[in-house]
Formats: structure tokens, C-alpha cells, sequence
């Protein structure tokens, strides 16, 4: 039987007989557990509260204050539902949630909070602000129950609660254009009457206003007043112990501005309804308490907690100054004079000590979790002024270490018998070390500072750099071989060609050969000081092979070249046809045979021709330089063209037709005497 859910018939208050004649209990629902989820039974108890087809028939109100202040009582009063009512005697335990519960005989949905009762200072005002404001988003009518002697009282009377709700409130639920309305009904508890409600209502307004002007508005509402969004009621109820019946009336005469349209002060007004159809509301009411949630202002800080944060900043700009006219000194020499302070990491180390002491010494009496998260935020800032100095020194420490590499390399590189592999290493090693020294000395703990990449870079440095000197001195040892080549080639070349004997050709191999021999001696050092490996030795060897013989065979062309070869050709041609046998200078004679004579010179001097023409390795079997692309050995081996052959030899001839003459004149004017 749901009888006693049925609205009254015509308007006006029920009547009082009925309505404590009608004692049979109205079911309520915990929307809310202690867990802050929120119900999935809302469905089925409003259709249980008969108000599942309400559409906008219906109205909503919630209750606000401090704990045990007869909240609950005064709604049971009200509206004859049983929310929990803390018992005097047992101090039994009200189930922390939000509830609800339908009006005896109204189409009202009754809000009740349940927090924790007897909570320390600061616990629990989590669930408070949540509860508060989703009662304040949900409800038409907002009843702020109070103690009269907690009027004035800003702490005593919750409102720096109200401040937080009001704001949140504000950002979340109120941005939009059409402003809804809700009403402030504050009934004022154990109500003496020694001082009239008037003044008490001046009095708790002027709070509500104090309040409201200090609330941090959105964007666009920030000249928003308190009456855009609220309207107030005023009223006194008397001590309930000590006069319930008294109490009892009141309360009676309260309820008629809930159920009777026509009272003057009816609380109900259509502009307070939030127009959400019944059927809906339980998607309404949940989606809201999604947002309430979710909702980050609401993690709002204590006073204690905005104290510390306030002290912390300051504490901590004042430490951070004088820290950074510590740093002053450092930033000339390390960040334009590329200046390397040696013992940086521990004045750095120091001066944020310096630092961080002087904060903890001041900070850390306030409220532990800000002082922590400010030290950290501080060490963090602190950090950030400290790698200027640390990036400069690496920077530094880097360009240091490229120096001293290439100074100590040219200095070893002048010691004598030096080995270069070994002496790059030794220069490496040292720099290497003088940076990483350098490097690890300047990072402090707590930081997430490295010196990975600037190491990284100079390694790639130090490489190029010593590829470099390995190519340079690679190119002095190459040289200085040449030369050697070069000097050991070129006497005796000139010598077996000057005076060639038929064993010309294999005496110029041998000494080719001894060269080679000789120039492989000094790869084998070359090799050793640079670390070589048998392939690039091998290799060098054969190159070595090569360019000899072309050393050689620019040598050979040389002392060949035309007019060379002629002279070579005249001066033996001379030496058969103007000598005799003992070298003596010939005078001819009449009886000589002088075309005899002629013609053997002349045929003996043309076979060197013969011999000057193609490198001959008769006497060196198997003798060979391998060919590559660029060089055929075969090719190699001639020295005269054919063509070349003729030319010179018919150059010779002419040259010696005047020998000849001249021998004929000589003795025709020695007989004609
Ligand atoms: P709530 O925590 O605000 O919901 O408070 P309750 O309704 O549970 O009541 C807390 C205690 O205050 C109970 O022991 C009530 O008997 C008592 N109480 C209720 N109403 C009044 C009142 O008007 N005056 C006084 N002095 N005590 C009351
Ligand atoms: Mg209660």
C-alpha cells in the first residue's frame, strides 16, 4: 500500500493528524556508498516512490552543514522520511553516502549527507565537497542547517566548504547562458531568540557575500553576483530538547513552504526546477557525479596546505636569490672565456647545499607534503641554473681535450724511434681521461645530468682527428720511401748505362732488386708503427714493387732521352774509332785503313742500340712485376720504339759521317806538310 506517497488531493498542507497517523516507512536509497559509486537502483526506487511518471511533477531538496548539527532529524521532521539519526546514547554510527528519500505526501526527492562522524581536522573533506556539490548541482532547494552560535563563526559554519562549492559550482555547472537558481533556505538551530533572525540573517548574508566576492570566477562571470544565482530564506527553529514540542510546531509550519503552493514563502518556485523529467534523472543525477568526480578543483587544498605553499614560495625565492648571486662569478670565465674551473662540482655542490638548507631550515616546519613537493620543485629550479654552468664546463672540457690530443701528438711525433700507433694511443688515452675526469667531477646527484653525447661527439672527434695524423704521417713515410727509392736507383742506373757492358740490363735488376729489398725493410718499421696489419703490408709491399720499377723506368727514359742516348752513342763510337786499343788518340796515317776501322765503329756502336732498346732478363729468369689495370710489365720492358731504333741510329750515322771526314782531312794535311 502506497496510499501515504500520494500527493495531496488539493493544494494546501496536509493535515497534521494525517500526517503522524501515517506511520508506516518510506523506503530510502544510498545513491552514493561509502566507496563514492554511484547507484544503478535510482530506476526502481523511484518508481517504488511513485514518482517514476512525475515528468516535471517533482521537486528536489538537499540538506548542508556541519556534522551533527540535526540535519537528519530535520529532514525526518520535515518530510517524514528515516535517514539515520545519530543516537545520543549509543553514538552509534551513521552510514557515510549521500541518500535519498521521497517527501511524506509531496513529490519531493530528500537529499541527506552522511560524512564521518567525530572527523579530525582536514580528514575527510574530500567526500564533503563532492557530496556538497552535487547536491547543490541537483537540488532546487538547499537547506544550510547551523547552530546559532556558529553564526560569525567562518570556520565553525563550514563556509569555507560553501567558498569551495560556490566556485566549483560556478565552473562547472554555471557557464552556460541561462543562469539557474537556487535556493539558500538557512535554518538557524537551537534558536534562542535573544537575538532576532533578522540580525542573524544580516549578519551570515554579509558572510555569503564576503565569500562570493572572493571566489575565483570563470572567464566571462567574473562580475557575476551571488543573486544571479541564489535566492535566500531565513528561519529559526527552537532547541529540540530542551522544547520539542515548540521544536514540533515549528518544524510543522516549516513544512508548509514545501507542500503548499500558496504559502508566501513557498519554496518551491518553478525557476528553481532543473527541468529534468523524472523518468531522466537518475541519468541526470549519475552523469553528475561523474563530473563531480572527475573534477581536478575539487582536490582543493587545506589552509594549512595553502598556507605552507604560500610560505614555501617565498621561503624559497629568497633562498633562490641569494643562490643566484653565488653563480654570478662562474658564468664570465666558464660561459665566454671557455675558462675550465677545476673544482666546480663541489662549489657547485656546495652552493646548492647552501641553498637547500636554508629552505629546509625555514620550510619544512609546514605541511610536510607541500614543503616535499616544493623542495623537489626548488632542487628542480635550482638544477636548471646549475647545467648552464655544468653544459659550459663539458663544452670546455671538450675543446680541451681536442687540444691537448694534438699537442701531445706532435710532441711524441718528434721523439725519435717513435711508434705512431702506439703514440696516438698514449694521446687518446690521455685526453680522454683528462675529459671524462673532467666530466665526472661536474655532475651532481640528484639530477638527471650526463656527459653521454659530448662524449660521444668528442670520440668521433678524436677519430677523424687521428685518421688524419695517421694519413699525414702516412704520406711523410711514403714520401721519405720514395726518396729513398729514388736515391738508391739513380747512380748506379746511370752508371751501368753510361758504360753499358752486356750485363748492363741484369745489373740495373739487381740493384731494382736490392731497392725493393732494402725500401721493404723500412715498410716493415712503417708497418709496426702504425700497427699495420699482414694485408696492408702485403699490399704496401706490392705497391712498394711497382712504383720502384716506375722510378726505375723514368730513370732509364731519362738517361735514354734522345740527345742522351746520342751522346752515350758518340762517346763509344769516339772511343773505338779515336782511341786505339790502349787509349791512346789515334793519328792516321796514310796506310791506315781508315774505312775498315770506320765501318767496325761504327757496327759496334750501333749493336748498343740494339742493347739500350728492351729492358733484357736473360741473365734473370723469372724475374716479374705484376700487372695491374694501368700497367703492362711486357709493355714495359721497351725502351726504344722500332721506330725510335731507326731514327737514332740514323741520326748517329750522320753524326759519325763527320768523324770520318775529319780522320780523311787529318791526313791529307799531315802529308801535304
Ligand atoms: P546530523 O549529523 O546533522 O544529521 O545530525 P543528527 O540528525 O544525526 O543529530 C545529531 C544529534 O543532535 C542527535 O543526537 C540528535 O538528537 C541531536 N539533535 C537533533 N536536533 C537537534 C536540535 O535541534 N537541537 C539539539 N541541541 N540537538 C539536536
Ligand atoms: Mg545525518
Amino acid at each position: 500500500d502506497v496510499s501515504h506517497l500520494t500527493p495531496p488531493a488539493s493544494k494546501g498542507s496536509i493535515s497534521t493528524t494525517s500526517w503522524e497517523k501515517d506511520t508506516q516507512t518510506i523506503p530510502r536509497l544510498q545513491i552514493v556508498d561509502e566507496h563514492q559509486k554511484f547507484t544503478q537502483d535510482l530506476p526502481a526506487y523511484l518508481e517504488k516512490w511513485n514518482l517514476g511518471d512525475a515528468g516535471f511533477k517533482y521537486n528536489v531538496v538537499a540538506v548542508f552543514g556541519s556534522q551533527s548539527t540535526g540535519k537528519s532529524t530535520l529532514l525526518n521532521g520535515l518530510f517524514g522520511t528515516s535517514f539515520d539519526v545519530m543516537d545520543e546514547n549509543q553514538r552509534s554510527q551513521t552510514t557515510k553516502g549521500i541518500w535519498m528519500s521521497r517527501g511524506r505526501g509531496m513529490h519531493v526527492l530528500v537529499m541527506d549527507v552522511e560524512g564521518t562522524d567525530g572527523r579530525e581536522r582536514g580528514e575527510d573533506q574530500d567526500f564533503e565537497r563532492k557530496s556538497a556539490l552535487f547536491s547543490m548541482a541537483t537540488s532546487e532547494v538547499i537547506i544550510l542547517n547551523l547552530w546559532e552560535h556558529q553564526v560569525g563563526l567562518y570556520q565553525g559554519a563550514n563556509m569555507g566548504l560553501l567558498k569551495t562549492v560556490f566556485e566549483v559550482n560556478l565552473t562547472l555547472f554555471q557557464t552556460q547562458k541561462s543562469k539557474e537558481k537556487t535556493l539558500l533556505l538557512i535554518v538557524i538551530r537551537d534558536h534562542v531568540g535573544s537575538t532576532p533572525l533578522a540580525n542573524l540573517a544580516r549578519t551570515l548574508q554579509a558572510d555569503l557575500e564576503k565569500i562570493w566576492a572572493g571566489l575565483s570566477k570563470p572567464e566571462g562571470l567574473e562580475n557575476c553576483k551571488i543573486h544571479d544565482y541564489f535566492d535566500f530564506m531565513y528561519t529559526g527553529l527552537p532547541h529540540k530538547v530542551l522544547l520539542p514540542e515548540k521544536f514540533n510546531e515549528e518544524v510543522a509550519n516549516l513544512r508548509c513552504r514545501f507542500n503548499d503552493p500558496a504559502h508566501p514563502d513557498f519554496v518551491f518556485k518553478p525557476e528553481y526546477h532543473k527541468r529534468i523529467p523524472a523518468d531522466g534523472y537518475h541519468i541526470y543525477a549519475s552523469n553528475i557525479w561523474d563530473k563531480v568526480l572527475t573534477n581536478k578543483d575539487l582536490d582543493l587544498p587545506t589552509q594549512q596546505e595553502l598556507l605552507a605553499q604560500y610560505r614555501c614560495d617565498e621561503i624559497s625565492n629568497v633562498a633562490f636569490e641569494i643562490f643566484s648571486k653565488k653563480l654570478v662569478p662562474f658564468r664570465k670565465p666558464i660561459l665566454e672565456k671557455a675558462q675550465i674551473i677545476e673544482d666546480l662540482g663541489e662549489q657547485m655542490l656546495s652552493i646548492r647545499k647552501e641553498a637547500i638548507d636554508s629552505f629546509d631550515k625555514n620550510a619544512s616546519r609546514y605541511h610536510q607534503g607541500v614543503y616535499e613537493k616544493k623542495r623537489s620543485e626548488m632542487l628542480t629550479k635550482l638544477n636548471i641554473q646549475l647545467n648552464v654552468l655544468f653544459v659550459g664546463q663539458l663544452k670546455n672540457l671538450h675543446k680541451k681535450a681536442i687540444l691537448t690530443f694534438d699537442e701531445n701528438l706532435k710532441a711524441e711525433l718528434k721523439k725519435p724511434n717513435y711508434n705512431f700507433a702506439v703514440a696516438v694511443e698514449t694521446c687518446l688515452k690521455n685526453s680522454q681521461e683528462l675529459f671524462l675526469n673532467g666530466a665526472k667531477a661536474v655532475i651532481l646527484p640528484d639530477t638527471e645530468w650526463s656527459y653521454a653525447n659530448e662524449l660521444n661527439t668528442l670520440e668521433e672527434e678524436f677519430s677523424q682527428a687521428s685518421t688524419k695524423a695517421r694519413t699525414d704521417e702516412f704520406k711523410k713515410m711514403t714520401k721519405s720511401l720514395a726518396k729513398q727509392v729514388e736515391n738508391e736507383l739513380s747512380e748506379p742506373v746511370t752508371l751501368a748505362l753510361n758504360d753499358p757492358k752486356p750485363d748492363a740490363w741484369h745489373k740495373i735488376i739487381q740493384t731494382y732488386t736490392n731497392t725493393v729489398e732494402s725500401g721493404q725493410t723500412t715498410l716493415d718499421k712503417i708497418a709496426k708503427s702504425f700497427n699495420s696489419s699482414s694485408k696492408e703490408l702485403e699490399e704496401s709491399i706490392s705497391d712498394l714493387r711497382l712504383q720502384a720499377w716506375l722510378v726505375l723506368r723514368k730513370k732509364i727514359d731519362e738517361e735514354l732521352a734522345d740527345t742522351m742516348l746520342l751522346l752515350k752513342l758518340r762517346s763509344r763510337f769516339e772511343e773505338k774509332f779515336r782511341y786505339d786499343d790502349h787509349g791512346l788518340p789515334r793519328v792516321w796515317k796514310p796506310e791506315d785503313d781508315i774505312d775498315s776501322h770506320f765501318k767496325r765503329a761504327k757496327e759496334d756502336t750501333l749493336t748498343l742500340v740494339a742493347l739500350f732498346a728492351k729492358i733484357n732478363l736473360n741473365d734473370d729468369e723469372g724475374f716479374e712485376i705484376e700487372s695491374t689495370e694501368d700497367f703492362d710489365f711486357k709493355q714495359s720492358l721497351i725502351v726504344l720504339s722500332e721506330a725510335k731504333q731507326i731514327d737514332i741510329s740514323n741520326r748517329f750515322k750522320r753524326e759519325s759521317d763527320a768523324f770520318y771526314l775529319e780522320a780523311k782531312r787529318s791526313v791529307v794535311s799531315t802529308t801535304a806538310k
